[in-house]
């Protein structure tokens, strides 16, 4: 069975143990921790080994840990590294090109540049079968991957019949569960914002793709306002509607007043942990004026990176058909149950 450590504990790495614990293709080995908080606890109660860094071991001596997290991750086949921005390259310097072991990880990373970890950008809707037999890859993040699943269908269906794609995204500051971070009275802005560049690196440096992004008071959930330019008159927003029926982690709803009206329906219906996994049409809000397709939604942070870091694992580890980890995905996540129940609580 393939052995497979997850490194860092925060948002991301303790959503992404919880769920692939449940999949029995795979042994999930521990977790790698770095300070001596209560979060070290909460893994241990969930049933997960905690592992620290060698040179930390001394400040862990009230914890049950299992060992360090060098000597653990060497016999693993892959390492999903779920640490703070940028402390993924250091790891991959340190820990795991030294110790030739394969490794995911996520979207506070680069892909060009002296600090790249990885020679692309993951989105299991446009290019799942690119991450097998990689050592290395990088997992989008939440608005990367929410823009990907807005664009490729449309780009699927109209390709050069769409002149610009120019998107406000409006950020939520921190996480739920983030309580240390100071949410300020404040909106900042983005200079240079990484998510163009990032998505036209998976979806073709040609895309007409356009960004702000701002940075707001909230902990919800991202929003992001995207106007989609056609080459002569823009089709009726219901034909817009309908190319995202099928899709796969992508929800139409009707009457949503704000981000938090889904977060307390998540919360309301027990979806672990008050997430939905998935990016929110704002179908009602979708508006054509002449040339122009005025798109909202909403992208769950949190949610939306951990199946596709799931996905991902399939294709490095197993090589796995595309339909068949989807359908694998869909036994630990149930994407398709949520969609529904989300689709008839904000229904038109
Ligand atoms: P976080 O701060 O909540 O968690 C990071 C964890 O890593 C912390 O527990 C920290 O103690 C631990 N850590 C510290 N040093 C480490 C090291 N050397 N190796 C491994 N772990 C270490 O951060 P997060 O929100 O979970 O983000 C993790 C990554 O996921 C970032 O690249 C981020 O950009 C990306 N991401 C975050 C979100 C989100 O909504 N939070 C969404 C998509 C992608």
């Amino acid at each position: 069975m393939k052995r497979v450590f997850v490194n860092g504990y925060g948002s991301i790495g303790s959503r992404i143990i919880q769920f692939i614990a449940d999949d029995h293709d795979v042994e999930v080995v521990g977790v790698g921790k770095y300070s001596p908080d209560e979060r070290v606890s909460d893994a241990i109660s969930r049933g997960f080994k905690v592992f620290v860094p060698k040179n930390k071991i001394d400040h862990f001596k009230n914890f049950d840990i299992s060992g360090t997290i060098e000597d653990k991750i060497s016999d693993c086949d892959l390492v999903i590294d779920a640490s703070p921005g940028g402390i993924g390259y250091e790891n991959k310097k340190t820990l795991y090109e030294p110790k030739n072991i394969h490794a995911i990880f996520q979207g506070g990373e680069k892909i060009t540049g002296e600090r790249s970890v990885a020679s692309f950008i993951f989105n299991s809707r446009v290019n799942y079968e690119k991450a097998f037999d990689k050592q290395f890859v990088m997992q989008g993040s939440c608005n990367v991957t929410g823009m990907g699943k807005i664009i490729q269908p449309l780009k699927e269906k109209y390709g050069k019949k769409i002149k610009r794609l120019d998107a406000t995204l409006l950020r939520r500051w921190s996480d739920l569960e983030d309580s240390k971070t100071v949410v300020k009275d404040s909106i900042e802005w983005s200079y240079n914002p990484h998510h163009d560049e990032d998505v036209k690196s998976y979806m073709g440096v040609d895309t007409p793709l356009f960004i702000r992004a701002f940075k707001v008071p909230t902990r919800q959930m991202h929003v992001h306002a995207m106007d989609v330019r056609f080459d002569g008159p823009a089709p009726n927003a219901q034909e817009i509607i309908n190319i995202y029926k099928n899709e796969y982690g992508v929800a139409t709803l009707y009457g949503v007043k704000g981000t938090k009206d889904i977060r307390d329906y998540a919360e309301s219906i027990k979806f672990s942990f008050k997430d939905t996994n998935m990016i929110h049409i704002h179908a009602d809000l979708t508006e054509v004026q002449d040339d122009v397709v005025k798109l909202t939604y909403s992208d769950d942070q949190t949610g939306i990176v951990v199946p596709e870091n799931h996905l991902l694992m399939q294709a490095m580890l197993f090589k796995r058909k595309k339909e068949d980890a989807f359908r694998h995905t869909e036994e630990l996540f149930h994407m398709y149950e949520k969609k529904r129940m989300l689709e008839a609580h904000f229904k038109e």
